[in-house]
């Protein structure tokens, strides 16, 4: 792969759009070179005017002091000229150096050849002011050292000069004009420049608040849409009107997946993405990150792999969403380009960094790979290697220039190594601080196999490795098979060398013998001490559930596997005394989802009452409709006012608020609920912000309105339970009467009732 290897490398300020605005204002050379071109005419006006002082005041003057007159007066009139050409701030500076050094030089040549020091003096007062003029700072201060140069002059020439002399009063005058215009000129320019920063930073502003306001536009009717889609999906469709609506929501959720796309792609250019700076434990990330890919990989049967290389630290500092997010777009692309093979996501120390927490995180994967001429233009947004990818793979070609610019925001790199039809490899790095380790959650479940032995058997070396660095964190001896039959051989030696298993880890898919068939020939051994066997699989149990029950199996995991999932299934197992009963099954690595639809007694959902301020006729329809088969009662409200006036009549366990609605916003109606809520000495009722706004900044401002949850439109179904559930379950139970209005059944079969 080396060979076709390319590294993303741009300079910082590139990365936003104002810094490439200011760059370009910057590099403009119109009205930076006036100014050295300007002292240089005053160098050369001095020049000539010595020469005729030369020539007319000191016939016998030296002729060394001549020529290296002649020489100055060269060079000076090279820089003017030079000078005249529409270079870049930085060789116009340094050509007006030049100018300047030609003209102290010579000045103080005279000074020494004629014993008047009065051509020193002045030349320091010209390299002070030459030098105030070059550096970029405010004018008064400038002006300021201008002016103490010039007092420097009059009081050195009122010490040793002739005072009346009009050669030294014209040297003085004219270094001071000439300073202070290149100081003004050069004032004039860099006010240009915070001019032109201005004008970026508002055109930037503006660029970011038409987006946010375009999702919202676009994310209101796409809840309506997507909401319905899903609610007829749970009707009686036939199987031609299931694919229809299967397309729909397809084809709205990657609409939706592109609005969310555009809009970060806005809050970094417009540098309103801000990198956090939190705790995290890496392992809990990564356990976290690359379960949600299981599903997916093992449906197309790929091995996806997770390790954490011995000696990273496990408490880091830094921004665990944004590094999520990276990630996230990694391994999403090496699941959707692979077919078969393996996707492997690595973290170790990046060697070119000598900090500790210096990571580099690589992905790799064996899919179709990406031309040599594409490695390039892959980090650019909305590019993709193939225009038939869209097609054929879907993706908006945004997530790369997403990570590559979060990763530029996190200090780092990101690179591609890849060949065509052999696979890729993206790798990146961050640098993080290091926290001080705290007593972790998968830490504390670290199960203690001291003196014991565990045996590994997987046909995928990598997956044999992490299994095995895993295993060794808990004090086993650990032992490798590559198969079923090396591994039944590897249980009888073992026993016949008195030094059993206490544990098998098996994969269940392998070559030849699979896990299955191995773990029943390890029962039919009979071995005099059964070692506990933990299989491993990327298929869900449930269809081999007897087989499963038959072979009596101690644990099963889901695959990715995780060090979390691992320890809790061996602790499990080892306290586990009735280790056969289908209690012990099944123990999962992959994040527990409560199956419990019902909420607990307690709660006594049937009192739960919800009032919902949305302005649009559509999403208060769904809404309805969402909850028509729970038992809430429902009350609505169009707009602030009306959600306000109803608070005050009546009262709810919670409340649904349209961030945006005519009359009263949502914002406000919440704010003037919670003044009510003090003045009246009542506990707050929980309002949940609705918003199609996205934006971390429109979250910031539901919660200072008072809000205590926003949720971003489109709203799922599933969300909204869980969040009327969650917060049903903290709610003490209000026993006031009901609110006079339509009962939700009837809102949801009768639309009309809404409006
Ligand atoms: P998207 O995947 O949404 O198209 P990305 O910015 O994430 O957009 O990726 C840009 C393009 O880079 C993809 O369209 C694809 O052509 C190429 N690409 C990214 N990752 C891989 C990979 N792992 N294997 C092959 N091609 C890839």
């Amino acid at each position: 792969m080396s060979a076709n290897q390319w590294e993303y490398r741009e300079p910082a300020e590139a990365t936003s759009a104002v810094a490439e605005a200011r760059a370009s204002h910057v590099l403009r050379p119109l009205p930076d070179h006036w100014t050295p071109t300007i002292i240089q005419a005053g160098a050369l006006f001095i020049l000539i005017f010595q020469s005729v002082y030369l020539l007319f005041d000191m016939p016998t003057a030296s002729p060394a002091a001549m020529w290296l007159h002649v020489a100055n007066l060269g060079l000076a009139m090279f820089g003017f000229v030079m000078s005249l050409f529409p270079f870049g701030r930085i060789h116009g500076r340094a050509i007006a150096l030049v100018g300047l050094c030609s003209l102290i030089a010579n000045m103080t040549a005279i000074a020494i050849l004629t014993g008047n020091n009065d051509w020193f003096y002045a030349s320091i007062a010209f390299l002070t002011m030459g030098a105030a003029a070059m550096m970029p700072w405010e004018i008064s201060w400038q002006t300021a050292l201008n002016g103490a140069a010039f007092a420097s002059v009059l009081v050195q020439s009122h010490f040793v000069a002739d005072q009346s002399s009009i050669l030294h009063w014209l040297i003085v005058a004219l270094s001071l004009g000439i300073s202070q215009t290149a100081t003004m000129i050069g004032q004039g320019y860099r006010g240009q420049v915070e001019d032109a920063r201005i004008d970026a930073f508002a055109a930037s502003k503006a660029k970011s608040e038409f987006l946010s306001s375009m999702s919202h536009e676009i994310r209101t009717p796409m809840n309506a849409v997507l909401g319905m889609a899903d609610l007829l999906l749970e009707t009686e469709t036939s199987l031609e009107q299931r694919r229809y609506l299967n397309v729909m929501v397809a084809n709205g959720n990657s609409l939706l997946e592109l609005i969310n796309g555009i809009l970060d792609l806005a809050r970094i250019e417009s540098g309103r993405l801000q990198i956090e700076k939190s705790e995290f434990d890496l392992t809990d990330l990564i356990d976290n990150t690359i379960s949600t890919f299981g599903v997916g990989a093992h449906t197309k049967g790929l091995e996806l792999i997770a390790r954490i290389a011995p000696g990273v630290p496990e408490r880091l500092v830094g921004d665990p969403l944004r590094l999520r997010q990276i990630l996230i777009n990694l391994i999403g692309n090496a699941v959707k380009f692979t077919e078969q093979g393996e996707v492997v996501l690595e973290i170790g120390r990046d060697s070119g960094s000598k900090e500790t927490a210096g990571l580099c995180f690589s992905v790799s994967d064996t899919g179709i790979g990406i031309a040599p001429d594409k490695l390039n233009s892959i980090f650019s947004s909305f590019t993709q290697a193939d225009s038939s990818t869209t097609r054929q793979y879907g993706g908006t070609g945004l997530g790369l220039a997403i990570a590559r610019r979060l990763v530029d925001l996190m200090d780092g790199r990101i690179w591609v190594e890849s060949e065509p039809g052999r696979g890729s490899k993206f790798s990146f790095t961050v640098r993080f601080g290091v926290a001080a380790r705290v007593i972790s959650p998968s830490a504390q479940v670290v199960p203690s196999l001291a003196g014991h032995r565990v045996l590994i058997v997987d046909d995928n070396h990598i997956n044999r490795l992490i299994a095995r660095e895993m295993i060794a964190d808990c004090g086993a001896e650990v032992t490798e098979a590559d198969s079923g039959k090396e591994a039944l051989q590897a249980l009888r030696g073992a026993m016949e060398a008195q030094r059993p298993y206490k544990i098998v880890l098996l994969d269940m898919r392998m070559p030849g013998m699979d896990g299955l068939e191995v773990a029943g020939r390890i029962r039919d051994e009979k071995l005099p001490i059964e070692p506990l066997v933990l299989m491993l699989s990327s298929d869900d149990f449930k269809p081999q559930l007897t087989r499963v029950k038959e072979l009596g199996l101690d644990a099963y995991l889901m695959k990715p596997l995780t060090r979390k999932g691992l320890f809790e299934a061996i602790n499990r197992v080892l306290n586990d005394a009735n280790r056969n009963s289908a209690d012990a099954l099944p123990i999962r690595s992959a994040p527990a989802v409560s199956r419990d639809a019902s909420v607990p007694k307690s709660t006594d959902p049937a009192m739960t009452k919800i009032l919902v301020a949305d302005d649009s006729p559509d999403n208060r329809l769904l809404i309805a409709a969402y909850l028509r088969r729970e038992p809430y009662y429902l009350d609505f409200a169009e707009d602030g006012k009306v959600a306000f006036e109803k608070f005050v009549a009546h009262r709810y366990d919670m409340i649904f608020m349209d961030v945006q609605m005519p009359q009263l916003d949502g914002l406000s109606a919440t704010r003037m609920i919670r003044q009510w809520e003090k003045s009246h000495a009542r506990n707050q009722t929980p309002v949940i912000a609705l918003s199609a706004a996205a934006l971390e900044e429109d979250v910031r401002r539901s919660l200072e309105a008072g809000c205590d949850l926003h949720i971003s439109k489109p709203v799922k179904k599933r969300v909204l339970l869980e969040t009327i559930r969650n917060l049903a379950r903290l709610r003490p139970i209000d026993k006031s009467p009901l609110p006079v209005s339509a009962p939700e059944n009837e809102l949801a079969t009768d639309p009309n009732a809404l409006s």
